[in-house]
């Protein structure tokens, strides 16, 4: 989610920023002395790993990396593919050095948008990679946007699948029209289609990136067990919520969950942006399954043992 309602959390921040510094300035009066605004505590991700051209080459296997943000590369024996990458041009402050800038990206054979908020959609990112990308694919009507700025693209509804080499790609449903809610944000009307995720199937596993989504429980609940989940567990109204995003977790109990979302954009008030995988750790089966990836850091995709 984005614009207006990070409009509402930055006027949020501002607030409570403007309320600790009345009690700073309250106590360097009396002190004397002046003391710097202390900054409130947000998880941050563990320092990150840059790669370059070798994570696009030839592999035997299906290798992930975590970019920030909520954005993935997936590398399924020497076929890449990226999700929701924002390497630049973010509009707030950010917490991470980005794995690797986009001119420094050799090839991908696609590039798959969930939905238009830009910190899934960058314009700036996805124009950046479009002289290396062979195709972009979203929803129609992300597609929409990105073919008014030329780029290679395919819209997609909601269980479409196509095919990036040997992955085979399914479109998911999301339910995350937020714009909807806050008149003034859009003169337009958001479909529910227009945002979505993506169930992956690699020679090696499957892969499910949900994308952002408040709870859908007939569907959320009810996949076959995914091999690795990019699992935001943001506590927002607009996303599954810490809650729901527990119960998604332990629909699935041995798969690997890759932490997204959370640790990037330097909003320690904005449920969106300020997830702890320390909170997590402690509600969910399992625990020992949460990759707190850093940005760039590989995950080697593995069969789990399926529940059901
Ligand atoms: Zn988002």
């Amino acid at each position: 989610m984005k614009i207006q309602s990070i409009a509402i959390g930055m006027a949020l921040i501002a607030g409570l920023t403007s309320l600790g510094h009345a009690q700073t300035t309250a106590d360097s009066t009396r002190s004397g002395l002046t003391k710097p605004t202390e900054k409130k505590y947000q998880a941050k991700a563990p320092k990150t790993q840059p790669f370059g051209a070798a994570a696009f080459g030839p592999s035997k296997q299906t290798t992930v990396r975590w970019l920030g943000f909520a954005g993935f590369l997936v590398n399924s024996r020497g076929t890449t593919l990226m999700v929701d990458p924002v390497l630049e041009g973010f509009d707030m402050p950010v917490l991470i050095d980005m794995p690797i800038s986009p001119k420094e990206v050799p090839h991908l054979d696609a590039v798959l948008i969930t939905h238009g908020d830009n910190d899934h959609y960058s314009v700036s990112t996805t124009k950046g990679l479009a002289p290396v990308t062979r195709a972009f694919h979203s929803t129609l009507y992300v597609d929409s946007l990105m073919k008014n700025i030329g780029l290679p693209s395919f819209g997609h509804g909601i269980g479409d699948q196509f095919s990036v080499g040997p992955v085979r790609v399914m479109v998911t449903p999301a339910d995350h029209a937020w714009q909807n809610a806050y008149p003034g944000t859009s003169q337009r009307l958001f479909k529910p289609e227009d945002c979505a995720g993506f169930w992956m199937e690699t020679p090696d596993g499957t892969i499910w990136a949900p994308g952002d989504s408040r709870l859908i429980e007939d569907h959320h609940l009810t996949r076959p067990t995914p091999d690795a989940l990019f699992f935001d567990f943001s506590d927002s109204e607009w996303h599954f919520g810490l809650q729901n995003a527990v119960k998604i977790a332990n629909a699935y109990p041995n798969t690997p969950l890759l932490l997204c979302h959370w640790g990037s954009v330097d909003a320690p008030d904005f449920t969106p942006f300020n997830g702890d995988p320390k909170q997590l750790a402690k509600l969910i089966i399992n625990p020992g399954r949460i990759h707190v990836l850093a940005p760039g850091e590989p995950f080697t995709l593995k069969p789990v043992k399926k529940s059901k």
